[in-house]
């Protein structure tokens, strides 16, 4: 471990970040921020209040008139020296996601990568903000569209990317000429905490980027702000339609990502291999708590039985252990909560006729939040093929063919992702055809849209028509004008 890295997981009251200073909230409500590997107490996050909310909308108000005039190469060269710090620094904060959110190093590499990228885009602004024009709309007639920053954006994150999510919106906020304020989850602030010590380097005008650490005091403070514009949410479905619902309501912009019920279908001419280990990666990496993860595993025809017996056998070899430890592949989850959670579904899921097929319960580290691999046979329709665990518990369903596949996948109310394995190109093109969901994997297991494209679901996984990220961002972070012109002709 570098000292660095030493020193950020020693406990620390953290403080927010508003106006280009950490400042100490006047709330006096703290969050223990545990480490779920081992329950040690890392941080205490404060819960900010109205007020506090309210001291960062008006710093970021302040600086949005001055933000708007900086040309985008400018903006962009800021994005260039935030993507250089963070690749210096990328090690470090893997392991601080490791250390607060509990996932694997590998995963939290994975992760920290995946945000940098969207940095990465964001430095791309001068090209990705122009707008168009065509001469001669009507003779002598010029018509253009020109794209411009709105004012003040909001984004409330979710704990189980704690790097990643909020590098889906900020830097394109910031590219395209806004002030924002981020709420990060308060279960894992510490990567968050963190980032903005890098803010503080890039020499920002005080109040373009702010930082309200919180829960939902804070948030719906957030979302009544008259100072506010726009929202970015994203979290569980319930939340996500609070968010949208009383964003807009309060007349902002809002994009709100929900849960998900991801499934994955196995066609029997897969590839076994390719299928086995990116339905066990899916389901189990990130202990579950994944957006992406493929929680029920959909086997066609006869390919059911012998997937069955690989999946018991290779789950069951997962290294449950702390993400530090080398060869981990299945971290806690993130509190004692979420783990009594995910317990009570399993409990529920066999009293309504689950047939168990592989046990996690108890595996892993004692004093942790940890659950293993858990595989669980089930009847469609059942809590477990319908309602989100997040967490490492994979429901197997048996279908007919393709047609009664996509049935069963099509009928549940949330469509993120979806997956299909197999070497039938007619297959994957009918899947590809009727797959009711936002991103779809063909032989991959958790199907991640790079920077440059969008991110979101369908039905209860999306509320707003805008995703995150790729030029969905520029989208949602500017207004459109058209000017039409005309000039005396000479
Ligand atoms: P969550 O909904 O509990 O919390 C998300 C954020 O909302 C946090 O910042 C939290 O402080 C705030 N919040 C929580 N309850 C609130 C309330 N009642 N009112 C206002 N704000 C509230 O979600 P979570 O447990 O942190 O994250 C896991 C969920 O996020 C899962 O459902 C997962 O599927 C979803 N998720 C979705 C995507 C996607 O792209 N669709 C990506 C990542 C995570």
């Amino acid at each position: 471990m570098t000292q660095m890295a030493e020193q950020q997981v020693a406990v620390k009251t953290l403080r927010n970040y508003v106006g280009g200073a950490w400042v100490r909230p006047e709330t006096a409500r703290y969050l223990d921020v545990t480490n779920p590997a081992t329950g040690e107490t890392m941080a205490q996050v404060p819960l900010s209040t109205g007020a506090d909310v309210d001291r960062a909308v008006q710093a970021a108000r302040a600086a949005f008139p001055g933000w708007r005039r900086t040309p985008p190469i400018q903006r962009a060269r800021k994005c260039f020296d935030l993507k250089y710090l963070l690749e210096n620094t990328k090690d470090e904060f893997a392991l601080l996601v490791t250390r607060d959110n509990g996932k694997t190093l590998s995963d939290a590499t994975g992760e920290v990568g995946r945000g940098i990228e969207c940095v990465e885009v964001a430095t791309g602004i001068p090209t990705l903000m122009q707008g168009r024009n065509l001469e001669d709309v009507s003779r002598g007639i010029d018509s253009d569209m020109i794209r411009q920053p709105i004012g003040v954006f909001t984004a409330i994150t979710p704990f189980n990317f704690p790097f990643m999510v909020p590098l889906w919106f900020l830097p394109f906020a910031l590219a395209c000429g806004n002030a924002f304020v981020l709420k990060p989850s308060e279960q894992d602030p510490l990567a968050m905490d963190r980032l903005f010590e890098l803010i503080a380097e890039i020499d920002l005008p005080p109040g373009v980027l702010n930082l309200v650490h919180g829960d939902r005091e804070a948030v719906d403070s957030l979302l009544a702000h008259p100072g506010v514009d726009g929202v970015s949410f994203v979290g569980s479905t319930p939340v996500a339609l609070h968010i949208y619902e009383t964003a807009a309501k309060h007349g902002k912009r809002v994009q709100s990502l929900g849960g998900a019920k991801n499934h994955v279908v196995v066609m029997p001419d897969a590839d076994m291999k390719m299928a086995v280990d990116g339905v066990l990666s899916s389901a189990f990496h990130g202990a579950g708590q994944r957006c992406l993860a493929n929680s029920v595993c959909v086997a066609v025809g006869e390919v059911y039985e012998p997937l069955k017996k690989a999946l018991v056998e290779q789950g069951g070899a997962m290294q449950v252990a702390e993400g530090t430890v080398e060869g981990a592949e299945v971290g806690p989850v993130i509190s004692e909560t979420a783990c009594e959670r995910i317990l009570g579904a399993i409990e529920r899921g066999l009293e309504a006729g689950g047939t168990l097929l592989l046990d996690g319960r108890g595996k892993g580290a004692e004093e942790g939040n940890f659950i293993g691999p858990t595989i669980i046979e089930a009847e469609p329709g059942s809590e477990l093929t319908t309602e989100e665990i997040f967490g490492p518990v994979l429901t197997l369903l048996k279908a007919r063919d393709l047609e009664h596949a996509l049935e069963l996948m099509n009928s549940s109310t949330k469509g993120n992702a979806a997956s299909i394995f197999t070497t039938s190109g007619p297959a994957m093109r009918k899947f590809r055809y009727e797959a009711q969901a936002g991103m779809l994997g063909v032989n991959v297991g958790v199907a991640a849209p790079m920077a440059y494209f969008p991110f979101g679901g369908f039905k209860d996984s999306l509320f707003g028509d805008i995703n995150a990220h790729g030029t969905d961002a520029i989208e949602f972070y500017t207004d459109k004008k058209t000017v039409i012109t005309r000039w005396p002709q000479t």
